[in-house]
């Protein structure tokens, strides 16, 4: 996304050059250039001390069962929000967490992170944003998940780290 106008005084941006980035937009008033923006999330693979995998529902958007995800809060680490995210939906608590990799969703101009959560198996408490939160073995989180879905990708991801022995949390 990018910025017409000022998103803290509302003047009117102008284009200025700026090092290597050639022309951005900058605000005469607060004397500051607004990059493109686009907004972090997590989203966390969530697996147990004996490698089950935790998939949620939520009671909006796609009827599957998904991994779960949510936007980094301002002053927050992505760590910290992983493990925010995993309390706020499940009512779980993450020992451990592991970067995977990166992904730009343009849908929303989202710079999805992907993070292994260990996460301690407990009773769940699920939010009210979700209708159910489930349990499940590598293989048939695999089959829960929809076509296309990040978490698969995350899944191979992990299980190829997993048989390299690359992991260690
Ligand atoms: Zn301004």
């Amino acid at each position: 996304m990018t910025f017409d106008y000022c998103p803290r005084c509302g003047e009117k941006l102008v284009p200025k050059q700026i090092g290597d980035e050639g022309d951005v937009p900058f605000c005469r008033k607060c004397e500051r250039p607004f990059f493109p923006y686009s907004s972090p999330c997590v989203i966390c693979l969530c697996v147990s001390e004996n490698d089950d995998v935790l998939l949620i529902k939520q009671s909006y958007g796609i009827i599957r069962f998904v991994c779960v995800a949510g936007y980094i809060k301002a002053g927050e680490s992505a760590e910290d929000a992983a493990k925010r995210e995993i309390a706020e939906e499940t009512g779980l608590e993450m020992t451990g967490a592991r970067f995977l990799y990166s992904k730009y969703y343009d849908k929303h101009d989202n710079l999805m992170l992907a993070f292994l959560c260990r996460v301690k198996k407990a009773e769940l408490r699920i939010s009210s944003e979700l209708t159910e939160a489930q349990w499940f073995s590598p293989e048939e989180a695999e089959n829960a998940l929809f076509r296309g879905a990040y978490g698969i990708d995350m899944l191979h991801e992990w299980q190829r780290l997993r048989d390299r022995g690359l992991l260690e949390i």
